[in-house]
């Protein structure tokens, strides 16, 4: 296959076509994966900075009693607060220390990830817990509830709004939670980076994989293409023997200046007997074609085995006692054996038993004995037809159904053959559902067993 541009060229393609849409999916499934993760991120982060404000906002609003001031109570609530304006460097310290009961609650705070900052009414940070950003000024709106801010360093922050009320429901100003989002950006670079990555190694992988899997597609397509190019180099010669011989003798009679009787009869007796090789080849070849296309409608009538062999002998029986061999038939022999009826063609039956037995007697030397044997075993008609003549070779055994196959093609040639019986009588067994067999060994000879299914009726059982 290496050597043909065009199997080549196509399996490159087919390679190239596999790539583009495996590749396609595999960075479809990618950015799905990619998505689905940092939506299922941003989920738990949205649901996580809404349970810590609306626990702070719960704990809070209780402790409110001035709008925009911090009171005592606030400041016990978060030890961590730092009022705008004091001095707030021991409050770490003190938070260390604070044995509060609320401290489990609200100490997510703490964490160095959020900040927490209470605005006034008029939108002045009034008191803050954490590090607080600075965020480009068109950034900082406190009237939006939820908000994806960047500082001034690029680092990414999230925070929900808050508007707060005093106990007696007076409007005090906002409280802001924030959290970073490095370890979320964190997060989702580490996977771009590893499906940046990872797909082109994939890609690569897959395109390994394509032109294996395109050269494994392409292999039966190589070889029925071969067999077609050995079949038609086959036929073409073949043919070309009996055109040469019809025009080699046309031509030297168009050469002779008088022609008498005789010599026109001989020439015309050449160019029929090459002109029945070439329609009988015709014929072959067309039908091998046919029952290839699966155009070849095999009827299903009963037929006879018994008839069959019986009719087969007859016509061979001159081209038997003209070869001195002995043709015979073990049919009934025990006189129990019933007449052994299959579903089928009889004129293709009829065929497969005739090149078997021709074959048969053409490959037996003078003296020889041919025999045609029916049995039925279980289901099956076994026909087999067994010589003893020259064998065939254990290789040559392989190759003998083959199309124009002949092991001696001189001698084969010179009987008329063309290497297509074989192959027919194993394309109309097959067409029978059957299987044809051969045992053989070289100088002794040759025995072709036949397997058709016995004919059954509706119910199940056989005419006999
Ligand atoms: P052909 O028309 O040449 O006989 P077949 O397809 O019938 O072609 O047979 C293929 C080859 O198998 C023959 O050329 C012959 O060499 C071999 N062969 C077939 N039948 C026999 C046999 N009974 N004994 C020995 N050789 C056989």
């Amino acid at each position: 296959m290496h050597q043909n541009q065009l199997f080549n060229w196509t399996r490159l393609k087919l390679a190239g076509w596999y790539s583009g849409v495996m590749g396609f999916i595999l960075c479809l499934f990618g950015f799905a994966i990619y998505q689905v993760m940092a939506r299922a991120h941003w989920y738990g982060l949205d649901q996580e900075l809404e349970v810590v404000s609306g626990t702070l906002h719960d704990a809070l609003e209780p402790n409110l009693s001035q709008p925009g001031a911090i009171n005592p109570a606030v400041q016990a609530l978060l030890p961590s607060l730092c009022v705008v304006n004091t001095d707030c460097t021991g409050l770490q310290a003190e938070e260390l220390t604070q044995t509060n009961k609320q401290r489990h609650i609200l100490g997510v705070v703490g964490q160095e990830a959020y900040y927490l900052r209470f605005l006034n009414p008029a939108g002045e940070v009034v008191a803050i817990i954490g590090n607080q950003p600075t965020y480009t000024s068109s950034q900082f709106s406190s009237q939006q509830t939820w908000q994806t801010l960047e500082d001034t360093d690029g680092n990414r922050y999230h925070q929900v709004s808050i508007p707060l009320k005093t106990k007696d429901s007076r409007f005090w100003g906002y409280m802001e939670v924030g959290r970073s989002l490095k370890e979320f950006d964190d997060h989702l670079y580490t996977l771009k980076w590893l499906l940046l990555v990872g797909l082109p190694f994939a890609l690569f992988l897959v395109a390994l994989a394509s032109w294996w899997l395109a050269g494994l597609a392409m292999q039966p397509v190589y070889q029925s293409y071969n067999q077609i190019q050995q079949f038609t180099a086959d036929a073409a010669h073949e043919l070309r023997t009996p055109l040469a011989a019809i025009r080699a003798t046309v031509e030297s009679v168009l050469q002779t200046p008088e022609l008498t009787e005789p010599e026109a009869r001989t020439t015309l007796q050449i160019v029929e007997r090459q002109n029945h090789r070439l329609s009988q080849l015709v014929q072959d070849l067309l039908l091998l074609s046919r029952m290839d296309m699966q155009k070849f409608r095999c009827k299903h009538q009963p037929c006879c085995i018994n008839d069959l062999i019986s009719d087969v002998i007859e016509e061979f029986a001159a081209l038997a006692i003209a070869e001195a061999v002995s043709l015979e038939a073990e049919i009934n022999q025990t006189g129990s054996l019933p007449e052994l009826y299959v579903s089928g063609d009889e004129e293709q039956l009829y065929r497969l038993l005739a090149n078997l037995v021709n074959n048969a007697i053409q490959y037996t030397g003078p003296g020889g004995v041919v025999k045609i044997k029916l049995k039925r075993e279980e289901a099956f008609a076994v026909i087999t037809v067994q010589d003893t003549g020259i064998g065939i070779s254990t290789a040559d055994q392989a190759r003998i159904f083959d199309r124009f196959y002949r092991v001696h093609s001189d001698r084969s040639r010179a009987t008329g053959g063309s290497g297509l019986g074989l192959s027919i009588a194993q394309a109309i067994t097959n067409a029978h559902q059957g299987m044809i067999q051969v045992q053989s060994e070289v100088g002794k000879g040759s025995s072709f067993t036949v397997r058709l299914p016995l004919l059954t009726y509706k119910h199940g059982s056989l005419p006999h």
